[in-house]
């Protein structure tokens, strides 16, 4: 059996190890490594993947919130609404901007944000919400539209974890995650369900004026070589990521059956498990695994991974501190106690190895020790 990685990146790219040095070859010989043409093939490919009329590459995930954030002109003090239990970019990037993160508590099942939490938390500040699809499934994005309408409020999608996911709406059209709200953004951090081998982002959208200021503030605020209209920020998708990326957007599908494959093993494996409780999988949206997290209750999560890690089998928690616990965006209005889901989540979710190359054999390794443990364990 190979080592257990939580995510094989290695195999993954030996995998079309060919196309990929190609691609890489290509550019370098070119020399065009800043906006060579590989920068806009990709933007079209994924588009037309997505079925987004634009896509605006960029240098990494929290810039796309960022240069997002900026290009809807919101200004200091105005609110955007966050589900608490995210990656710190989301409420990093709303802080930087001096915009005011109002933090919402999330489903306890399903880890997306709460959708009865969110109307209370609108105030006449209130001008965005920012859904994550967290973990690789799409937050009710029918939902969210309909509040936004109501409260004429503008959407982020962080989409970051779920790219490729399918939404179905209300009235049976499906849409990919990230496509349905104002602007979406994504990241291509090496370990995302679309990584490149480095950094790299985008932001999607349907409206062409958008789209022309998000295009513009990811280049200096630039409309033509050297006019200036709006302050901005230099980022930019390398020319080496973008080849990368072509070619790994021909087996994004592939990528998500094959984590598909894997949360299918671990569901069944941990079902009515007394001290485990397998991801619960939304209605409407497919889900692209980025991670596959576990409840625990019962056990001591903690000395679950320490034991585990003895046996060479990787964990993580995404995430150990609920973002209101953190020093840089703990505030009044959210003391301890105020999130109890998050909180609750936070001391008690197990991120088991989940990635598009793994063996039937690691799988049964892992699933044997995980229940072994609860079964030594388990007060
Ligand atoms: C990874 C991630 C980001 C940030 O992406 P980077 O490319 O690392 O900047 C933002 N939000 C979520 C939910 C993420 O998982």
């Amino acid at each position: 059996m190979q080592p257990i990685q939580m995510v094989d990146l290695n195999n993954q790219y030996l995998k079309i190890k060919n196309q990929v040095d190609e691609a890489v070859l290509d550019v370098i010989a070119s020399s065009k490594f800043i906006n060579g043409p590989a920068v806009q093939e990709f933007a079209a490919n994924l588009s037309g993947y997505l079925k987004v009329k634009h896509v605006i590459p960029c240098a990494n995930g929290t810039d796309a919130l960022q240069i997002a954030m900026m290009a809807l002109n919101l200004q200091p003090g105005d609110e955007v609404i966050l589900p608490a239990f995210t990656y710190v970019a989301t409420a990093e990037v709303i802080a930087l901007l001096r915009l005011k993160p109002i933090m919402v508590d999330v489903d306890p099942k399903t880890f997306l944000i709460d959708i009865s939490k969110i109307e209370p938390a609108i105030t006449s500040k209130t001008k965005a919400i920012v859904p994550v699809h967290l973990f690789g499934q799409c937050a009710d994005m029918e939902s969210i539209m309909q509040i936004a309408a109501r409260h004429s409020l503008y959407v982020i999608e962080d989409t970051a974890q779920a790219i490729g996911a399918d939404y179905t709406l209300g009235n049976g059209k499906i849409s990919k995650a990230g496509t349905i709200g104002t602007i979406g953004a994504t990241s291509f951090f090496p370990s995302k369900n679309l990584g490149c081998m480095g950094d790299g982002g985008a932001m999607f959208t349907n409206d062409d004026e958008l789209a022309k200021r998000l295009k513009m503030i990811a280049n200096h605020g630039q409309s033509v070589q050297y006019v200036h209209d709006d302050i901005g920020v230099n980022s930019r998708l390398d020319t080496i990521q973008a080849a990368i990326l072509n070619v790994k957007l021909k087996y994004l599908d592939v990528y998500a059956q094959a984590r598909n494959h894997v949360a299918d093993f671990y569901d069944v494996a941990f079902a009515n498990h007394p001290n485990l409780l397998p991801p619960v999988r939304v209605k409407n949206s497919t889900h692209v695994f980025h991670q596959y997290t576990l409840q625990t209750c019962g056990i001591d999560r903690d000395h679950m991974r320490k034991w585990l890690a003895e046996k060479s089998i990787p964990s993580m928690v995404y995430y150990p501190i609920p973002l209101h616990w953190q020093k840089a965006y703990a505030s009044s209005d959210f003391p301890k106690g105020s999130l109890p889901v998050t909180e609750q989540l936070c001391s008690c979710v197990i991120s088991l190895p989940i990635s598009t190359e793994m063996s039937s054999d690691q799988l049964e390794y892992i699933v044997k020790h995980v229940k072994d443990y609860c079964k030594e364990f388990a007060k």
